[in-house]
């Protein structure tokens, strides 16, 4: 059925894709990444990133796929060079009530905190996986083309024009997919990170992730990824120079050490946000399509559980 010889269309080379890709090609077949853009030139390379459980739907999947990605995440940080590495951190809530639930952490240990910084209610130390995205996604593609796996370069208009070059197709096209489905229910949330130089912090720091900002930031050797703002229908992906600065700030009131701290690079991507992560099957012409998107502002979380559940609905 396909020119190349494929057995699997991988639409995308995001976190989502790429991971795919590892998966299926380490099980043996045959994959080509089509995608208009490299790794490095992805949302993927905006993550912070965390590794965390979420409020996304499908509850009882999302669940699942953060329980399976932590088991990954953690093997990936026993391993030099894969750009992901445990650390302690803090996470604070300004609702005595409420603070992070546990079940959006499954698998690790929350330990309350008895004095919280002042503005704070609750706090809680956690020890979790961090991800370095631009070395992850670049320790991703060595291990994809690793198993043989194929990349190439094209953009595509539709879905259709892969159907029947390979018997699978599973579309990983991150916020692209609202156009390439069609899918309107998908929608951008911009996101902006600041990386500055570390200034020798080892733990992360976060604030409640609800409205449209909050404080992070997750330190990965000599950098440190400051963020964090979350706008919806917004599709620029230039820097806002107000919105770094207030980044900057906010992150510096929480750690005195991070001010004045040098710039060295702004990140900008469009997390991909629906209102429930889209993995589902459904015929492409010939061929079988796995969907794999929508994946909000928890992409790298997930990833590993997306991918294993496509890999197992293939290989049985
Ligand atoms: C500032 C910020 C911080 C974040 N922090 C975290 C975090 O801490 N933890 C976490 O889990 N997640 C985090 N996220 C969310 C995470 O980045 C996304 O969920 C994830 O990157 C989505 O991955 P993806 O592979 O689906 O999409 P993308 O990375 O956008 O990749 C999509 C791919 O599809 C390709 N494509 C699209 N359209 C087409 C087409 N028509 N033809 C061919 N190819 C196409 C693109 O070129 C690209 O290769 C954060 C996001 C942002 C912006």
């Amino acid at each position: 059925m396909s020119p190349a010889g494929d057995d699997v269309l991988v639409v995308g080379a995001g976190v989502i894709g790429l991971t795919a890709g590892v998966c299926l090609a380490e099980a043996g077949m045959r994959v080509r990444i089509v995608t208009a853009a490299m790794p490095q030139d992805t949302t993927s390379r905006a993550a912070s990133a965390m590794w965390g459980g979420s409020l996304l739907e499908p509850a009882a999947r999302v669940r699942r796929w953060a329980e399976a990605a932590l088991q990954d995440f953690t093997g990936l940080a026993a391993q030099d060079g894969t750009g992901v590495h445990l650390a302690r951190g803090t996470l604070m809530s300004r609702d005595a009530e409420r603070g992070p639930p546990p079940f959006l952490f499954p698998g690790v240990k929350l330990s309350a905190l008895e004095q919280v910084r002042d503005r704070y209610l609750t706090g809680f130390t956690v020890v979790l996986p961090l991800v370095d995205m631009p070395r992850y996604l670049d320790h991703l593609l060595d291990r994809f083309r690793a198993a043989g796996g194929e990349l190439e370069l094209r953009k595509l208009r539709t879905l259709a024009e892969v159907a029947g070059q390979a018997p699978v197709v599973v579309n990983c096209a991150g916020i692209g997919a609202r156009e390439l489905v069609p899918d309107p229910g998908l929608r951008p949330v911009r996101g902006h990170s600041v990386v500055v130089e570390n200034p020798g912090l080892r733990e992360f720091f976060m604030d409640e992730p609800l409205g449209e900002r909050w404080v992070s930031f997750f330190p990965h050797g000599e950098e440190i990824v400051l963020g964090s703002i979350a706008q919806e229908d917004e599709w620029s992906v230039e820097p806002d120079a107000a919105i770094a600065e207030s980044i900057v700030r906010q992150c510096a009131e929480i750690e005195p050490l991070l001010r004045g701290a040098r710039v060295i690079e702004h990140r900008v991507g469009l997390r991909p946000a629906r209102s429930a992560v889209r993995l589902e099957e459904e015929p492409l012409g010939p061929s079988r399509c796995f969907h794999n998107y929508g994946h909000g502002g928890n992409g790298v979380a997930l990833s590993w559980g997306c991918a294993r559940e496509v890999a197992g609905a293939l290989t049985g």
